[in-house]
């Protein structure tokens, strides 16, 4: 089981669905998310961005730029997990740290 962090409440900056909480992705570490990480919502999927003060923003055509080849599959991946853990009921989003 991957560790599940707490956040300071946010809502999506996309559907202002409130997020609390935030499960580790694919291949980032165990520590909490920082600025810089990407999440995926629960309630609709998008890919967010971390700001400073774990704000949250939209992902921009310039974050997926920035991102390789595996980071890119990582993010989806965890999107795709995202999905799966919904029709699981679990009630957590996944983060991705570059
Ligand atoms: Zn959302």
């Amino acid at each position: 089981m991957r560790p599940v962090h707490v956040l300071p409440p946010s809502n999506c900056p996309v559907c202002d669905w409130l997020l609390v909480r935030s499960q580790v992705g694919t291949t980032a570490s165990p520590d909490p998310p920082r600025a810089g990480d990407f999440t995926i919502c629960w309630h609709c999927t998008a890919v967010l961005k971390f700001l400073p003060g774990l704000a949250l923003r939209e992902m921009q055509p310039a974050d997926w730029e920035g991102l390789t080849t595996a980071e890119r599959r990582d993010v989806e991946a965890t999107r795709a997990a995202v999905r799966q853990a919904r029709r699981g009921g679990q009630g957590l989003a996944g983060w991705v740290r570059p």
